[in-house]
């Protein structure tokens, strides 16, 4: 067999594997994405994906713990897409502080973008930097994976940020651990609009 045979029988082989996973993958629900991990990418990857599925013209809601005083593009766009936005109304916690006023920033926000985790016209919902609010238990655990978990059928949750507890991972449906091989930032390069925000 010569080269390109070979290839062909390589590329046909692979097509079979291809096929058989797709005709094997039969259920038609939203789904549960964790995107964790120490590499930058995380809420790139959860505005993309709310990104894609306005672009289908569905709806889509995002929710940002952590960071509300930040500028976000992504925000910016978004929102001129009819997307809502809950966003925490202090900085990052290692600015303020406070626990108590994070705890209740945290709880406006979760009050707000809880109306979406139960509407069905409601596609995608992106909760940036959650995993924090669980980790620091600024938010209470049960409510929040009962949410997920009640949320309806059509509808896909992601959920980001680093260090995303063992029952966030467990329920979700996809995990993706972005791991930092490297980083611009400890070259001394500072975060940039458009890549970084
Ligand atoms: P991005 O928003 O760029 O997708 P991220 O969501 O994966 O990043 P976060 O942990 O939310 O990462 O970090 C917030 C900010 O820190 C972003 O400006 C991001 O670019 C930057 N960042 C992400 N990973 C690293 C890293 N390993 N070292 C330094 N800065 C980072
Ligand atoms: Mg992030």
């Amino acid at each position: 067999m010569n080269d390109t045979d070979k290839h062909k029988q390589k590329s046909q082989k692979l097509k079979e594997n291809v096929d058989a996973g797709i005709a094997k993958a039969q259920i038609e629900r939203g789904v549960f994405l964790v995107i964790t991990g120490n590499g930058k990418g995380k809420s790139t990857a959860g505005f993309g994906t709310v990104t894609r599925a306005v672009g289908h013209g569905q709806k889509a809601a995002v929710a940002q713990f952590i960071k509300g005083t930040w500028e976000c593009g992504e925000r910016n766009l978004l929102e001129e897409h009819g997307v809502p936005f809950s966003v925490m109304n202090t900085g990052f916690t290692w600015d303020t502080q406070d626990r108590e006023s994070d705890i209740t920033a945290a709880t406006i926000v979760w009050n707000d973008i809880k109306k979406y985790l139960s509407d069905p016209d409601y596609q995608v919902v992106l909760l940036d930097e959650l995993t924090y609010m669980l980790s620091f238990d600024y938010l209470d655990k049960q409510e929040v994976l009962d949410a997920i978990t009640n949320r309806p059928e059509n509808q896909t949750v992601i959920v980001t940020g680093r260090g995303a507890i063992t029952e966030l991972r467990d329920l979700a449906d996809t995990v993706s651990v972005i791991k930092d091989e490297k980083h611009a930032y400890t070259a001394g390069i500072k975060a940039r609009q458009g890549i970084d925000w």
